[in-house]
């Protein structure tokens, strides 16, 4: 299919006839915590002329939207610390055609911003929390201080968000002790919880990766020694497997990038702060959609014809671990998780 008759289509798909519905976008590679997994201590981030305007962000948004995403990610580096933010989510949330917009965030802002980021339409809401105890909290984040996220948390369930889930990095010797202790926070507070298999996404210094790595499979196999977790079907999910824990409201999700291959049903494509649209989280592909937006300011139409374009760029499948291949450079806080 040529880039017009797909434009006419209003709908993105690729060259494996999978449809694109679905769009992260990191505002920011910014972020107030460094956690161990994610950054290196001396991090150098982006000078400001390479990062795209809040304006560009979001011609990037209402473009998507127009060629059918209905479904955007806010996240980063940590979304909630770049200055105005708040008037890109109110001016996203308006877009007509999308039909959840949602947040990923480390909650060291949500204590004040819930409740507007709830007022300006975001449905669901991601909230990333390693560890219960203060100390160990402040050792995986760096910088991050557990009582102030946890406020954060608790203003996020007095917003009354669709769903909030806890995203969980488990690293040995670190925090795989507190797996239980997670998963019963997030019950007492009738949220979800998404354990997260380390990704080797940048060379993060702290740790060797293959050391630190806890599958997904030994994380269930705690669980199930205290609760009998029942499968959910859920087609849209990707790379996760949710499990819902007896009579409880709480659903547990299991995110395996590598050892599951979700690739076949792939509906989702990134875009950096720096404006490259990327096709795959695990691979190269991607295109530069800042050059198209500042050679043509007012121009969507054009904008729009790349993102099309770029559809046809989507490998099949990502390549994690594949001796053959480069390890991947970017850090997940140029991805945008
Ligand atoms: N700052 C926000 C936060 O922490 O939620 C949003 C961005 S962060 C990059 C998004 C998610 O990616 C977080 O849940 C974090 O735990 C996860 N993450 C970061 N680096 C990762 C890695 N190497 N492997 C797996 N997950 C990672
Ligand atoms: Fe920041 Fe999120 Fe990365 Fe932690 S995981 S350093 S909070 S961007």
């Amino acid at each position: 299919m040529n880039a017009e008759a797909k434009q006419d289509s209003t709908s993105l798909v690729d060259k494996h006839g999978r449809r694109v519905d679905y769009v992260r976008l990191s505002v920011t590679d910014r972020c107030d915590f460094r956690c161990v997994y994610c950054m290196s201590e001396e991090m150098t981030f982006l000078p400001r002329n390479q990062v795209l305007s809040l304006e560009e962000i979001f011609r990037v948004a209402k473009s998507f939207t127009e060629l059918g995403v209905d479904k955007i990610r806010l996240t980063g580096g940590e979304p909630l610390v770049r200055k105005n933010v708040m008037s890109l989510v109110e001016k996203i949330g308006a877009l007509p055609g999308l039909k959840e917009l949602l947040l990923t965030t480390n909650g060291s802002q949500l204590e004040k911003l819930a409740t507007p980021l709830r007022d300006a339409g975001v449905n669901r809401i991601n909230i990333s929390l390693d560890s219960l105890d203060a100390d160990s909290f402040h050792k995986m984040t760096r910088t991050g201080k557990l009582d102030k996220v946890q406020r954060g948390i608790e203003a996020a369930v007095a917003a009354g968000f669709d769903a909030i889930r806890l995203n969980t990095v488990i690293l040995r010797g670190r925090n795989e002790h507190e797996i239980l202790d997670l998963l019963e926070y997030a019950m007492g507070l009738g949220i979800n919880i998404a354990y997260i298999e380390e990704m080797p996404l940048g060379d993060v210094s702290d740790h060797e990766r293959l050391d630190t790595m806890v599958t997904n499979e030994e994380v269930r196999d705690i669980i199930s020694e205290r609760y009998s977790l029942d499968p959910i079907d859920m087609t849209t999910a990707g790379p996760s497997r949710y499990y819902r824990i007896d009579s409880h409201a709480t659903k547990v999700g299991f995110i395996s990038p590598i050892s599951h291959n979700f690739c076949e049903t792939c509906n989702r494509v990134r875009v950096t702060v720096e404006g490259r649209l990327l096709l795959c989280l695990g691979n190269e592909h991607s295109m530069d959609l800042r050059k198209v937006l500042r050679d043509n300011p007012g121009n969507d139409d054009v904008l729009k014809t790349h993102i099309i374009e770029a559809m046809d760029l989507k490998p099949l499948q990502h390549n994690f671990y594949d001796k053959d291949q480069p390890q991947l450079v970017r850090f997940m806080n140029m991805t945008g998780g």
